[in-house]
C-alpha cells in the first residue's frame, strides 16, 4: 500500500511528518506522492482541503486522514501524541488489508459560460459573491424561479463543510451520511422592494439548484480555499456529486456529533 502526507508547513507538522515516515517503514508502506492510497495530513482542516483538492481526481482509490497541530478539526481528528498509534493502526490495517473507510458526499458544480460548461468539485463549499457590487442573481431550484437574491452572495456547502463557513451563516450542521447540499445566504438585503426566502434550504441528491447572475458582473467564486474572480458566467448549477465521494480512513470510532461537541462545544460544562 502506498501513502504520501501533506502538512501545513510548520515546524511542528513537518517534525511530525518526518516521524511518520519513521514509524510507518516497519509496516512496509511505501511513501509515494503520485498516485497513494492513504493521504495524511498533517495541519488543520485547510490542510485536508488542499490535500482533497490535490487528489480531486484519484478520488475513488485515495483515502484520506489527518493530524490536527491546531485545534480539534472535523477531517483532522488525530492528535499530535497519537501519530505511534495512527501509525500502528495504519500499517495493521494495511497488512491486512482491511481498511475501513466512511465516505461523505461533495457538491459538484457545473459553470456555464460561452465557451462551454466547467465542472469543479468542493469538500466544503462552494460560494458566490459580488466582487465590487451588490451580487444580483436569480436563484432556480429544480429548473423553476425562485427567488431574485441581492445582497453578499450565496453559499452551497456538503454536510461534512456544514460546520464550516455555513455554520458562520447560520445553517445548519447536516451529518454526511446524507446525500445533500445546503444553500445559506450571505447577508441578503430584505425590504419592501427586494425579498429572499431568507432560511438555509437542503436540497437531496436528486434536485439542483442554478443561479443566474446578473449579465457581465464581475464575481468572486470559491470552492474551499480556492479563489476565482469571473466575469463570464452564465450560471452555476449545484447538486450532489453522483457516483463521486470523498473517502476518509477511519482507524477507530469517532462518531461526528462526538467532534462537534469537541469542537464548539467542549467538556467543562457545568
Ligand atoms: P482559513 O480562513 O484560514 O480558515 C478557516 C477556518 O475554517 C479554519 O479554522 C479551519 O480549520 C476551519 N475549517 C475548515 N473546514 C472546516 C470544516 N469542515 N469544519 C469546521 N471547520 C473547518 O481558510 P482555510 O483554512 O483555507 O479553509 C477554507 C475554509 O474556510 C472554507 O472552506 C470555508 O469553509 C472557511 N471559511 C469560513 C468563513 C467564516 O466562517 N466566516 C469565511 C471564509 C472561509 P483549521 O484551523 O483546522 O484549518
Amino acid at each position: 500500500m502506498k501513502y504520501n502526507v501533506i502538512h501545513r508547513g510548520d515546524d511542528i507538522s513537518i517534525q511530525l511528518m518526518h516521524r511518520f515516515h519513521e514509524l510507518i517503514r516497519q509496516y512496509g508502506l511505501i511513501h509515494e506522492e503520485a498516485s497513494p492510497d492513504i493521504v495524511l495530513s498533517i495541519g488543520g482542516d485547510g490542510t485536508l482541503l488542499h490535500a482533497f483538492h490535490q487528489y480531486k481526481d484519484q478520488l475513488d482509490h485515495i483515502a484520506f486522514t489527518g493530524i490536527h497541530t491546531g485545534r480539534l478539526g472535523f477531517y483532522a481528528d488525530w492528535k499530535p501524541d497519537e501519530v505511534e498509534l495512527l501509525a500502528q493502526l495504519m500499517g495493521e490495517s494495511a497488512n491486512q488489508n482491511d481498511l475501513r473507510a466512511v465516505k461523505y458526499p461533495l457538491v459538484e458544480i457545473q459553470i456555464t459560460t460561452a465557451q462551454g460548461i466547467e465542472t469543479e468539485l468542493a469538500l466544503n463549499e462552494f460560494t458566490l459573491k459580488g466582487v465590487d457590487a451588490t451580487l444580483v442573481a436569480q436563484l432556480h431550484i429544480n429548473d423553476e424561479l425562485l427567488e431574485t437574491f441581492r445582497g453578499d452572495g450565496i453559499c452551497i456547502s456538503t454536510p461534512s463543510g456544514s460546520t464550516a463557513y455555513n455554520k458562520s451563516l447560520g445553517g445548519a450542521i447536516v451529518h454526511p451520511s446524507l446525500d445533500a447540499i445546503q444553500i445559506a445566504e450571505i447577508a441578503s438585503i430584505n425590504n419592501r422592494v427586494f425579498r429572499t426566502l431568507g432560511s438555509p434550504i437542503l436540497l437531496p441528491k436528486h434536485h439542483h439548484c442554478d443561479i443566474y447572475p446578473r449579465a457581465n458582473q464581475n464575481i468572486l467564486l470559491s470552492l474551499d480555499h480556492l479563489y476565482m474572480q469571473r466575469n463570464d458566467i452564465i450560471s452555476i448549477r449545484s447538486l450532489v456529486a453522483a457516483g463521486k465521494k470523498v473517502k476518509f480512513a477511519r482507524f477507530r470510532p469517532f462518531p461526528f456529533w462526538s467532534r462537534v461537541r469537541e469542537a464548539f462545544i467542549g467538556y467543562d460544562m457545568v
